[in-house]
């Protein structure tokens, strides 16, 4: 393990941590019941503990247990509350609201909806990574449907004014959906005050297991109904068809609870490591901070780099460091990020990006390591490009 280079990449996906795993593992071989079996233990033990992850989520988010519709992760969720909504309400109206910088599982699900005549908005942001909320105002129809905005950036950190948001949707009548993949845990999130109506989540950016999430799917002031978009024996009250996977969906409710009672301690250790690596990046001439310096999520810091070729930074810093340039999810080319260009980075100027996601188990020795390797790197690119 030792000489792996340092994990700095916790917006892509986090280690499982140990207690999660233990809490996990019986359910994969004593207690394997399936939790929709009503006549004997085995079905009852596995029940209880989906039960008790419903509890935990529903209170993480301050909403009750029987809202939670568990799926497969926060793609899952996100075309399920989108294509759900499109389906169940496209008689009141055909037009949906979103962001230039949302996940990849948001814009697709919008674009195919435009295939079947759907009419989207994509608000652009502004140059610290907020929304306008003129703009969106402004784009507000008769026909909008749904405004769907996300909680936390997966590649700049940065915080939408939630509350703000579903203030303006409460008085529209218009459903607000929030990704909030990269913020379940991180940042205190509370869908009566923040109004919020669907909310997707997933564990495996919280250190809990990968292929796991719920949609969060408001049943009362005002009830929301979506259309399921998986049938089957008719699990989550209709709205999502499978067999629960109960041990996944045991180590999210772990992951989830382990993070709420950290949280607070966590996000100051954190926010202490990135500003730590932030005070020494940016003692070098051309390093910028991309996204709000403080409405961000604690762990990350993303930067443009200028006078350094993309490819060839991420080369250098590889050895040394775990990192991402732009998002994980779309790293195969060293073009800018969506996110990147909507912020207004000009793309034909040579820089390159590169996105630090600390997380719980980085030490501010790491953090001196990091800085230290990635300014010798971005010093001896700026010095070779210099004598070509
Ligand atoms: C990771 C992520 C997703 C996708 O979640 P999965 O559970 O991996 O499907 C969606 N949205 C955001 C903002 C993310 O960070």
């Amino acid at each position: 393990m030792s000489n792996r280079p340092i994990y700095l990449d916790c917006h892509a996906t986090t280690p499982v941590d140990e207690r999660v795993l233990a809490a996990m593992l019986p359910y994969f071989t004593e207690k394997f019941g399936n939790p929709a079996s009503i006549s004997h233990v085995y079905g009852w033990e596995a029940e209880a503990a989906v039960k008790q992850t419903r509890e935990i989520l529903a209170a993480a988010i301050n909403a009750s247990p029987e809202e939670i519709v568990i799926t497969s992760g926060a793609t899952e969720a996100n075309n399920l509350a989108i294509k759900g909504i499109a389906e169940a309400y496209f008689q009141k109206g055909q037009h949906i609201i979103t962001v230039a910088t949302e996940h990849k599982a948001v814009l697709d699900p919008c674009n195919y909806l435009k295939t079947l005549g759907f009419d989207i908005t994509v608000l652009p942001v502004q140059k610290d990574g907020l929304i306008d909320l003129n703009e969106l105002e402004k784009a507000i129809r008769p026909e909008t449907i749904l405004v769907s905005v996300m909680a936390a950036n997966n590649e700049i950190g940065v915080l939408q004014p939630l509350s703000a948001i579903g203030e303006i949707c409460r008085d529209r009548n218009i459903i607000f959906h929030t990704d909030a993949a990269q913020a379940i845990g991180k940042i205190p999130l509370d869908v009566q005050a923040q109004k919020i109506d669907l909310m997707s989540l997933t564990a495996h950016k919280v250190y809990g297991p990968k292929g796991i999430g719920a949609l969060y799917v408001r049943r009362r002031n005002p009830r929301v109904q979506i259309a399921p978009q998986q049938h089957g024996g008719g699990h989550e009250r209709g709205m999502r068809s499978g067999t629960l996977y109960t041990p996944q969906i045991v180590g999210f409710g772990k992951a989830v609870e382990i993070a709420l009672a950290e949280q607070a301690t966590e996000n100051q250790r954190i926010t202490a490591l990135r500003l730590k690596l932030w005070e020494q990046l940016s003692q070098i001439p051309g390093v910028h901070l991309n996204g709000h310096p403080t409405q961000r999520l604690a762990g990350n810091l993303s930067i443009s780099v200028e006078g350094v070729d993309g490819a060839a930074l991420s080369l250098g810093l590889q050895p040394i460091m775990a990192v991402s340039s732009g998002s994980a999810c779309n790293s195969t080319s060293t073009a800018p990020s969506h996110v990147l260009t909507a912020l207004g980075h000009p793309s034909q100027l040579a820089y390159a990006s590169v996105r630090f996601g600390i997380g719980r188990f980085n030490t501010p020795e790491e953090i001196d390591i990091i800085a230290k390797h990635a300014i010798a790197t971005i010093q001896s690119l700026r010095k070779q490009a210099s004598l070509v």
